[in-house]
């Protein structure tokens, strides 16, 4: 079965800065209720005014780990899910 990756965003320490949305935008977006990043659908499975969660395929992994290494302030998270 293909790996898949759970993603975090701290939506507390996020500044709102589009880093993320930019370089992986079938992931990402900025929220429209409070204007800080989000799990986009189809993956976002929670988000709240702290934090957002989703569930992403192998594929865009690599797309992830671009926003978590280009994020000023460490704010997104990325780990493998054990299936
Ligand atoms: S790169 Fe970090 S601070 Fe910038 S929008 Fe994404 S999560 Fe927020």
């Amino acid at each position: 079965m293909a790996k898949k990756y759970l993603v975090v965003v701290d939506r507390n320490k996020c500044i709102a800065c589009g880093v993320a949305p930019a370089l992986a935008p079938e992931i990402f977006e900025l929220g429209g209720d409070n204007g800080k990043n989000k799990v986009r659908e189809p993956y976002e499975t929670e988000t709240t005014a702290e934090e957002s969660k989703g569930i992403i395929p192998e594929e865009l992994y690599e797309k992830a780990m671009q926003a978590v290494e280009n994020c000023p302030v460490e704010a997104i998270r990325v780990t493998p899910i054990e299936e």
